[in-house]
């Protein structure tokens, strides 16, 4: 019952982070409430995430990209943020940088499933399942967790991966700012008449938030948020009606729709951990940030991040250091703040400001759009990030041809 590493929660943080710290030699303990057969076959769960360059190499690396049928991957070419009814919009088109995409369209639990697969092919992970982490005890020496059943196991070094709303942080006194939107998200998969090509659309209606996330064929995971009251009312809807709803607010741009499955409610809160780290303990996933799923990031944020974790641990283990190492711990939670801080603050304030309906606030929305679309330099930024193309690439590839022959 003594590891190396104790990982509370098998979600695709914890899974990618045992597979890492299993390779270099660390013998992994992963714990996780639900069933074996609903981490080895997840059902899906609504959520198709949009997965940047970054992330995919990071799957790439961990052997888990190419266990996800590529059928099941969708190309993103460009997306535009519309708001209220207006035609204008503020336009991410990734062809300037030399790419044909600005990321792609996968489903959670094929993520997942994937990451399931992978763990499961290393000799030194040992997965619990059905087994809910209760409390947490840090010794100067060894973490112990005690399971519901009473069972106790030790470790070197406790992982919390066990969603944003963490019961081990908390235990833990680790202090996190919670932003409760008072909104609802409720997404589901819709096929449609006419194309999306492939474009991903952000529209910021007065009446509530509207996405189209496109997944290959004449079909998106269509993505309404409301105040938590009025969600209540579209989720009784049935499904004729809730179609129709769709598809008047989407004001003819996809034609018919037809619902695909379920929807699925997710209230949002949004989380930002004071500390990633204490004595013992290291938070990772949505433990550390919980993002708005508005801006696409929580998953993106939580892969960089355990990547970025492995990476300083395994420099503290090569210079003969403990796994937990304030050090090595210290790094990460400089360098995931410094990744994932600028976007959550940025989150909150454009939807204190697109979920505003005044009138001013109407002109300060169409404002903001228009200029972060004139703004050349700050699309560059966010292009190069989410394309992994180099920043002097990008602005070269838009000067006239006879200036890039010079350049
Ligand atoms: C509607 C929606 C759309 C989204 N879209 C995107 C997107 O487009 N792009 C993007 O990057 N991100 C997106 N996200 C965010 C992304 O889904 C999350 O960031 C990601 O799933 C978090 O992974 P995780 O491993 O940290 O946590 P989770 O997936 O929440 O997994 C936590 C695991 O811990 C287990 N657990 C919890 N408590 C305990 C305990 N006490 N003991 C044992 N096990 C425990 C749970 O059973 C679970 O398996 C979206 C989220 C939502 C809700």
């Amino acid at each position: 019952m003594d590891y190396d590493i104790l990982v509370i929660g098998a979600g695709p943080a914890g899974l990618a982070f045992a597979s890492l710290m299993a390779d270099a030699g660390q013998n992994v303990a992963l714990f996780d409430s639900q069933p074996k057969a609903a981490l080895q076959n997840p059902d899906f769960d609504g959520r198709d995430i949009a997965l940047s360059e970054k992330s995919r190499r990071i799957l790439d690396k961990l052997g888990a990209w190419s266990r996800i049928d590529p059928e099941h991957i969708a190309p993103i070419r460009c997306a535009k943020l519309h708001d209220g009814d207006s035609r204008a919009s503020l336009v991410f088109d990734p062809r300037a940088a030399g790419s044909d995409r600005l990321g792609n369209m996968v489903s959670n639990h094929l993520i997942r499933k994937a990451l399931y697969d992978v763990a499961k092919t290393k000799a030194n992970i040992t997965l619990y399942c059905e087994a809910r982490v209760n409390a947490l005890h840090r010794g100067a020496a060894r973490a112990t967790i005690t399971l519901d059943d009473g069972t106790e196991f030790t470790g070197a070094l406790a992982v919390a991966a066990d969603t944003r709303f963490s019961k081990i942080r908390q235990s833990s006194g680790i202090m996190a700012n919670m932003h409760d939107f008072g909104h609802t998200m409720i997404v589901g998969r819709m096929a449609h008449e006419k194309p999306h090509h492939h474009i991903a659309r952000e529209l910021f209606r007065y009446d509530g938030g509207l996405a189209i996330l496109p997944l290959n064929g004449n079909r998106a995971s269509i993505v309404q948020t409301f105040p938590a009251e009025t969600a209540k009312t579209y989720m009784n809807m049935n499904e004729a009606a809730y179609t129709q709803a769709a598809q008047c607010r989407l004001n003819g741009l996809l034609g018919t729709l037809s619902c695909e499955g379920e929807r699925r409610a997710y209230p949002l809160v949004g989380v930002f951990a004071q500390n990633f780290y204490t004595d013992r303990l290291v938070l990772i996933g949505d433990a550390a940030v919980g993002m708005h799923p508005v801006t696409a990031h929580g998953f993106n944020f939580g892969i960089q991040g355990v990547a970025n974790l492995a990476g300083h641990l395994l420099t503290a283990l090569a210079r003969g250091r403990d796994v937990a190492a304030p050090g090595a711990l210290r790094a990460y939670e400089r360098d995931h703040r410094a990744l994932c801080w600028p976007l959550y603050q940025m989150t909150e304030k454009m939807m204190s400001l697109y979920t505003n309906t005044t009138f001013p606030a109407r002109l300060a929305r169409k404002a903001a759009l228009h200029a972060a679309q004139v703004f050349q330099p700050g699309k560059d930024v966010l292009m190069a990030t989410l394309t992994r193309t180099p920043l002097p690439t990008l602005v070269r590839a838009k000067l006239p041809t006879p200036m890039r022959l010079f350049s």
